[in-house]
Parts: C-alpha cells; sequence; structure tokens
C-alpha cells in the first residue's frame, strides 16, 4: 500500500466525521463548547434606560445658554439637586425644569432628564449643583435596549463560548444553550513493554506516556478522556480491549500499527467490524497510522512512538474531535513564519518539524528545536508548534518563509513566547 499525502487523509477524515447529538446546558458548562443553535435574547439589555457616568441626570433644555465645553471662567447653570440614585436604587421623582438628580454610572435615569452631566463638569454644592457646560440629549445615557433587544439573536450558532461569551450570556439570564454532547474518547495504549504511570519500571520496560498525554490533549480538545488499561500484544486480550473502546464516540489506539510481528491493531479493528478507510500516511513522524469507521464509532490507530502519536492527534484527531463537535473552525490552524533556522526535507513525506513559535518584531517566527527523533519527546516539550515542510522542501534557509501548524495554548501561547527568552534561539 502507498502512502496516502496528508491533503487526502484529512479529506477521508473530514468527510466521514458525524456531528454529535446537541444537548441543552447552562451557560457555563457551554464555555469553550460550540454553540448548536442561535441564542436569542430573552431581555433587553440594558433592562432599563441607565447612566453611563457618575454625574447629574438633566433636561437637556435647561443647559442650551452653556458652552459645549466646560471651563473654569465660563458661565454655569445652577440647578437644584433632587435626591439621588445610586446604582441599584430608584429615581426619587421626576425632574422638571430647572432640577437635577445626581446619579452614579448604572443609576436609573429619573423620568424627566433625558441626559446626564459628568460630575467633572459640575460645581457641586448640598443640594445646589452648578452646571457648566451644556449636553445633548441622550448624553452620556444608556438606553434600554441599547446593547441587544429581546428576541434578537445575542450569539449565532458555531460560535465558540469564550469568556465573554459566558457574561454575556449570564447578563441575559440566559438559562440553558445548545451546545454538540462532548465526544467520548477512548484511550487504549498497545504493547508488552509497557508499564503504567506510578508502576515500577522492569528491565526492558518503557513507562506508557501517551496514556495520560493522550488524555490531556482530548480533554483540551473539549472532549471526554476515557483512558483505559493498557494492551498487550496479545489477539485475544486486545480484541477485548478494542471491543470495549469502540463503545465510545471514537477509539484511539497507540501502538501496533506498524508491520512488526506483534503489530496486531489494524487486524483486530477489521475483526471488530472497522471499515478500514487508510492506513499508513506520507507523514513524518507519523506514518503506521490508521483509520476505520464502525457505525458512529471512528478508530484512529495511533504510531506508537510518543513523538509519531503526539503529531498525528494534532494533524488529524483533534480536528475530528472539534467537528464532531460543530466547531465551524476545526482545521489545523496554519500560518505563514519567518524561520529563525535552517531546515530542509530530503524525504517522500511531510516533516512535522517540532518548533517554538514567537511572535518578533511583528512577524511569527519558528525555530526548528534541535531533537526531532519521532521516539522522543524531548523537544516537544519546547514545541508549541510545527514547521510543515512538505517533500521536496531541501533547503530552508533561516528567514525564510514556511507554513507552520500552530498548536493549540496548552502547549504555550504563541504570544506568551516563553521560549526565545533563554537566549538560544537568535
Ligand atoms: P509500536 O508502534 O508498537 O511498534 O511502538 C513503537 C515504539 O513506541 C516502541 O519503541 C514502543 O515501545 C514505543 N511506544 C509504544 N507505545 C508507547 C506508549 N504508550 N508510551 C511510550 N512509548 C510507547
Ligand atoms: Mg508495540
Amino acid at each position: 500500500m502507498s502512502l496516502l499525502p496528508i491533503e487526502e487523509a484529512f479529506r477521508i477524515i473530514a468527510e466521514t466525521t458525524p456531528l454529535l447529538p446537541v444537548e441543552q446546558v447552562p451557560p457555563r458548562e457551554a464555555l469553550g463548547r460550540v454553540l448548536a443553535e442561535p441564542v436569542v435574547a430573552p431581555i433587553d439589555l440594558p433592562p432599563f434606560e441607565n447612566s453611563a457616568v457618575d454625574g447629574y441626570a438633566v433636561r437637556s433644555r435647561d443647559l442650551t445658554a452653556l458652552p459645549t465645553h466646560a471651563s473654569e471662567t465660563g458661565p454655569t447653570v445652577r440647578l437644584r439637586v433632587r435626591g439621588e440614585v445610586p446604582a441599584g436604587g430608584a429615581p426619587t421623582g421626576s425632574i422638571t425644569s430647572g432640577e437635577t438628580a445626581r446619579v452614579m454610572t448604572g443609576g436609573r435615569i429619573p423620568a424627566g432628564a433625558d441626559a446626564v452631566v459628568m460630575r467633572e463638569d459640575v460645581e457641586e454644592a448640598p443640594d445646589v449643583a452648578r452646571v457648566r457646560r451644556a449636553v445633548e440629549p441622550g448624553a452620556n445615557v444608556r438606553p434600554r435596549g441599547e446593547e441587544i433587544r429581546g428576541g434578537e439573536v445575542a450569539l449565532e450558532a458555531g460560535r465558540r463560548v469564550n469568556p465573554g461569551g459566558l457574561g454575556f450570556l449570564l447578563a441575559l439570564g440566559v438559562e440553558r444553550v445548545a451546545v454538540r454532547r462532548r465526544p467520548r474518547v477512548a484511550i487504549l495504549a498497545t504493547g508488552n513493554e509497557l508499564v503504567a504511570e506510578g508502576a515500577p519500571l522492569r528491565p526492558g520496560a518503557v513507562r506508557d506516556s501517551s496514556t495520560p498525554t493522550l488524555a490531556t490533549l482530548v480533554e483540551s480538545a473539549g472532549a471526554v478522556a476515557v483512558p483505559l488499561p493498557i494492551a498487550p500484544d496479545d489477539r485475544a486480550l486486545l480484541a477485548e480491549r478494542v471491543r470495549e473502546g469502540l463503545s465510545h464516540d471514537v477509539l484511539v489506539t497507540t501502538g501496533g500499527v506498524s508491520v512488526g510481528d506483534y503489530d496486531f491493531v489494524k487486524e483486530v479493528l477489521a475483526e471488530q467490524g472497522v471499515k478500514i478507510r487508510f492506513w499508513k500516511v506520507a507523514m513524518k513522524p507519523g506514518k503506521p497510522f490508521v483509520y476505520g469507521i464502525r457505525g458512529d464509532t471512528r478508530a484512529f490507530g495511533l504510531p506508537g512512538n510518543p513523538g509519531s502519536s503526539l503529531a498525528t492527534f494534532e494533524r488529524f484527531v483533534r480536528p475530528a474531535l472539534r467537528k464532531m463537535a460543530g466547531d465551524p473552525s476545526w482545521a489545523p490552524a496554519e500560518a505563514e513564519a519567518v524561520l529563525d533556522a535552517r531546515c530542509g526535507n530530503a524525504g517522500d513525506r511531510t516533516w512535522f518539524l517540532r518548533a517554538a513559535l514567537s511572535w518578533r518584531d511583528g512577524a511569527l517566527h519558528a525555530r526548528p528545536l534541535a531533537g526531532q527523533g519521532s521516539g522522543t519527546l524531548r523537544s516537544a516539550g519546547e514545541a508549541n508548534g510545527f514547521i510543515v515542510l512538505p517533500p521536496g522542501a531541501i533547503n530552508r534557509e533561516a528567514g525564510a518563509r514556511v507554513t507552520v501548524q500552530i498548536l493549540p495554548a496548552i502547549y504555550g501561547e504563541v504570544w506568551n513566547s516563553p521560549f526565545v527568552m533563554k537566549g538560544d534561539a537568535r
């Protein structure tokens, strides 16, 4: 079987990724998730006319004799202060000509008033306010429904609820929003040599770093991770675990998909009714990667090498999880960056070089990290992106423009740039 180009693999996954069913949840539980239906405002916001500043509620007509810019020495208009409206308080009565009421930011505008003069433009004395400037009708007043009217769409379907959006929903008093169910993702590491996190290392064994790492990545994609116990390289036991894993929305396995004598994953998946859509992609790291379908369940057989499972997760699995959850921007985030050091790809697979991405001098920069072995993770601890080098990109000098895949914030935000501060980049 020849190697499938990554674009082709991606297309097949995208085309076969189902949308999960919609559920209604409180806004807080929707944080970070994508709205499946538009949210309609149940009320006007603000719900009542109120002051945008601390000042004096006035009838703008009373001040027409004043200049529009206040001056210390200019004329003033003397108004009688008819009480005070703090935020949350009730106006004491209506304002008539020659009257004003002290009003605080967020306080209701008393009847009769049509504008608010900022406190800074008033000389205050007990019961009297000397106003120094004129105001337009409506000045410093936040009309009812200015932000949104009840019945209008507050947030569109397809929008990810971010902290600002959550605050908006809570301000509106929205109780339930429609989001897609979080994908449930079984994680199954395979290999006789693996020992679980926390267990002692026997001779010849390696620690299973992939299960906890992938669980974290799954959770960071807004999905629910269901780590399964490690499966040994034994057909019958593997079949049992795979069967269990396939009862979830997604099964992610690691290891056992290459051409070794004990690489049973692909066959076991097929035995369990998974229709294999492809095996082996033109990607480095990550060649032995298998993708299959059974009913509504999707199976991703990731390579065992930890660097490979991480790269294939980010290229294929995370986008699929986002798509399942209804995110319209589910494709990997790619951008153009300036190379900080030379690199090249003489091979026939697209190379995903772990890189430290940072903003510098107004441009996104990518520094290829030392140690790119697919069996290693050391440099992955410094990487917040990949330089994506297609086959034939032989010599890319420092300063050249390259395509990068920006990894999600959990890897280290690009703007945070902790990597270049060590001084080894320039
Ligand atoms: P495999 O794809 O099963 O041939 O495994 C390739 C390499 O990755 C071997 O050196 C394995 O020991 C290693 N490996 C496989 N699974 C894991 C894992 N979960 N954690 C750490 N290393 C692993
Ligand atoms: Mg193995």
